[in-house]
């Protein structure tokens, strides 16, 4: 039985970079549930098609094939072989992803393949999302919601962006939190899941307090 540490969380708190840094330091594996739904908008976008619209997405989701590292010393991410690592990052994709992530059918295709590799994981995997703890993993050894103020996301973000101006990327987080959060709640946390503000917390205290919980959980 692999351990299971479930961390949902808005745009902006951390939980990619904090929940890999995390896997590395307990020797777990690590998944970015968000990379799945970036990458089919990516598809939707490659083949031609409007990820607003319902039946565009639900024919890219046909044949869909994704892959990335389980460990969480690598960081690729691939589509039916297609290494899309930084394309699923750019500001077209994450624009378009809210839309896909909407479509009922996209959310229960890609849950299967995101239990397959939680039930696979030896000895243990941190998932992360924003409906790990309530629908993917309900039943995870360790369920975090990790939260940091809407003023210090959008802070942590621009730093990832240089390029953009403070403004648009803090406006950017809010649409996407708004669009997102009318599909899955991963703005309070669910029952029996602990919540981690990271917001007065640097990066290794945040990485240290989730290493932490898992080990007060999870004795080894
Ligand atoms: O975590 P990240 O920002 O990369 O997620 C990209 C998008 O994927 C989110 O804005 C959301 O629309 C969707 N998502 C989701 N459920 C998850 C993970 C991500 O709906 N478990």
């Amino acid at each position: 039985m692999s351990t299971v540490v479930a961390v949902d969380g808005p745009a902006g708190s951390g939980k990619s970079s904090v929940s890999r840094a995390a896997a590395a330091k307990l020797g777990f594996a690590f998944l970015d549930t968000g990379a799945a739904y970036r990458a089919l908008a990516w598809s939707v976008l490659e083949h031609g098609g409007n990820p607003e619209h319902p039946e565009d997405v639900v024919r890219a989701l046909d044949g869909f094939r994704f892959e990335s590292a389980d460990d969480p010393a690598e960081h690729w991410v691939r589509v039916g072989g297609a290494d899309v690592t930084d394309a699923i990052r750019e500001p077209r994709v994450t624009s378009a992803v809210s839309g896909v992530a909407r479509v009922a059918a996209v959310r229960e295709a890609l849950n299967v393949g995101f239990r397959q590799r939680l039930a696979a994981a030896d000895p243990g995997v941190v998932v992360e999302g924003r409906d790990i703890t309530t629908v993917v993993a309900p039943d995870a050894d360790v369920r975090v919601l990790l939260t940091a103020s809407p003023e210090v996301r959008a802070a942590r973000r621009a730093r990832q962006l240089p390029d953009l101006h403070h403004e648009t990327v803090a406006r950017a987080i809010a649409e996407r939190d708004a669009k997102d959060s009318q599909v899955v709640d991963f703005l309070e946390a669910a029952d029996g899941v602990t919540t981690l503000d990271s917001t007065d917390l640097d990066f290794d205290g945040t990485v240290e307090a989730l290493v932490g919980l898992v080990l007060e959980r999870v004795p080894r």
